[in-house]
This record gives structure tokens, sequence and C-alpha cells, in this order.
């Protein structure tokens, strides 16, 4: 099996404690040479300095490249692109460009009077300024907002059309449903990379109820066998084994990145990238 390159997201952490569970992911993880992290902005913006100083500190100390996520979400468009370059001034130039959702996400997305209206209109004004390697949201189980499959992967050829660079996908629970979508996105005239989004499962309770929010199916065998694992206190073995297993299957078909969503924390990952044969290259203070 060819290993794959990978790469982690982390989300900025709001307390002390946070802060040292995500320094602790960064250093366990940075060994294990990733493409690069990326840092989540938070539902509504709410972490717009957070994700800023984050995404700065991470760097300089793990000095790998690290992606900022920026959403369109209760900024006007000018104030958004200075998010943007703050994010550059401190050499941050990789974006994960996104709509968002607003913090009650039942609410639905509406723009700022003076913001962007949708992703497209974020992404063109980032490729515009031609400081930014821009990456875009992606769902192989189609967005809850997008009428059918179709509609998901055009929308997704727009995105790129406007600007990107690669795809990274919310995250899914069977290979086939990536390699659906990669095919149709191929069928559709999408050349650009698609890289799958893998969640291992830290907590199967919020795990679901996540999935159930940003649509990602949730197949019956995973359902039963979460449970059946959880009554028998044998959740992590099976979240490591089903994700060492659902990374393999995509490997086996020619993918060579995969993109962790690592919730800050770094053990289950690790061990899933073990198994794939992803082991630490160099110590974080080789680097730093
Ligand atoms: P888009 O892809 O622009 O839209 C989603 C779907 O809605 C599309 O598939 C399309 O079918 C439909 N749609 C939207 N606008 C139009 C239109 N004008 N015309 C036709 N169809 C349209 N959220 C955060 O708040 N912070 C984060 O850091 C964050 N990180 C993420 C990282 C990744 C890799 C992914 C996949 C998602 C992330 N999200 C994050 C969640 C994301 O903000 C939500 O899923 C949001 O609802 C959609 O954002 P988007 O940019 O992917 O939307």
């Amino acid at each position: 099996m060819t290993t794959p390159n990978v790469s982690f997201e982390v989300f900025p952490p709001r307390t002390v404690d946070a802060a040292f569970k995500l320094w602790d992911a960064a250093q366990a993880l940075a060994p294990l040479s990733p493409r690069f992290f990326s840092v989540t902005y938070g539902a509504g913006g709410t972490t717009r300095d957070l994700t800023h100083d984050s995404a700065h500190v991470l760097r300089r100390t793990s000095g790998l490249p690290v992606a900022a996520h920026l959403t369109c979400v209760g900024a006007s468009r000018a104030e958004t692109l200075e998010v943007a370059d703050s994010f550059a001034e401190v050499g941050v130039t990789d974006i994960v460009a996104l709509r968002g959702d607003p913090e009650d996400a039942a609410a639905g997305f509406i723009p700022h009077k003076d913001g962007f209206n949708d992703s497209c209109e974020l992404i063109e004004a980032l490729a515009d300024t031609g400081k930014f390697n821009i990456r875009v949201g992606a769902y192989p189980d189609p967005h809850p907002e997008a009428s059918d499959q179709q509609a998901n992967i055009e929308w997704l050829k727009r995105k790129f059309d406007a600007g990107a660079d690669e795809a990274l996908t919310q995250f899914f629970f069977e290979a086939d449903t990536f390699l659906r979508f990669r095919d149709a996105c191929v069928k559709a005239g999408i050349d650009k990379p698609i890289t799958p989004g893998i969640l291992p499962i830290v907590n199967w309770k919020s795990a679901r109820k996540f999935a159930d929010r940003c649509g990602a199916h949730i197949p019956d065998w995973v359902d039963q066998a979460f449970e059946a694992a959880v009554r028998d206190d044998r959740h992590d073995l099976l979240a490591t084994a089903m994700c060492t297993e659902l990374c393999s299957d995509l490997i086996d078909e020619g993918v060579e990145n995969l993109h962790f969503y690592t919730l800050n924390r770094a053990d289950l990952t690790r061990d899933v990238c073990r198994a794939l044969g992803v082991t630490p290259q160099v110590t974080l203070s080789d680097v730093a």
C-alpha cells in the first residue's frame, strides 16, 4: 500500500486548558510531516482573532504550512478581506474559504448587508489578490442545502472556476461515498484535487449528532457497530479499526492525500496514521 500524504485540522482554543490540549496535539502530530495544519473559524465568525493567533503560533512553532479557515458570516467584504490580509501578514497564505454557517445553524445563512453572498464571491475576491492558495469545502454526501447531487457538484465546479486550488471534503463513513463523488466530479469536468476529509471518531454520540447536522449519511452497520462497542467498552478500538479500513480502501483506489479532523486530539489520528505507514520523520524541536 502506498503511504499517503496527510494534513490535520484543528480548532482554536478558547481556554488555557484547551490551548494546552491543542499544543500537545500539534506536538504529537507535527513529526508526521503533514502537508499542512488547518485552523477552523468558529461558526458565525466567532473566533476571528483566535484563529489568527493559533494559525500564527502553529506556523512558527511547527515550521509547517498552516491554512486558516475563513467564512463570509457576519462581516462586510472589506472586513473579511482584512482578516485574510492579517493572515498573510504572519505568513499564513493558505486559506480554506467557506461560506460558513451562523452560530445558530438552524437559522440558515443570511449574508451581511455589505458582505459576500456566497463562497464563490469570497473565492473570487481572494483569488484576485494573487496572494493565497485557496482550498474549499466539498460534500460527498450532498450538502443539506443542495437540491440534489448534480447541483452539489455543479456548485463545487463553480468554486474551482472561481479560483479554488483544492477541495477538502466533509467526513463520510464509506469509501464508496467518496469514490462515487470523485467519479461524478471528474465527469462534470473538475480536474483539481479533491482530498477526502477523515474523522477518527473520538465520541460516537457527538459524531452522530454532527453527521446528522451536516448531512453525512450514517449507514446502519456503523450505528450498530458503535452501539455494541460502547456497550462493551471497545469504542476507541472500533473507531481506530474502522477509520484505518476506510483510509486503506481509499488508498487502494488511488487516493494520495488524506485530511484528518483531529478535534485537537492526537491519539486516534496518530494510531490510524501509524497503521497506514505514516510515522514520525522529525521531532518538533528539530523544526521549531
Ligand atoms: P458552499 O459549498 O458554498 O455551499 C454549500 C451547498 O449549498 C453547495 O453544495 C450548494 O449546493 C448550495 N449552495 C450554496 N450557495 C448556493 C448558490 N448561491 N447557488 C446554488 N447552490 C448554492 N464552518 C465554519 O463555520 N467554520 C469552519 O472553519 C469550517 N470549516 C469547514 C471545513 C471543511 C473542509 C468543510 C467541508 C466545512 C467546513 N465548515 C466550516 C462548514 C461550512 O461552513 C458549512 O458546511 C456551510 O454550510 C457551507 O459552507 P461552504 O463554503 O462549503 O458552502
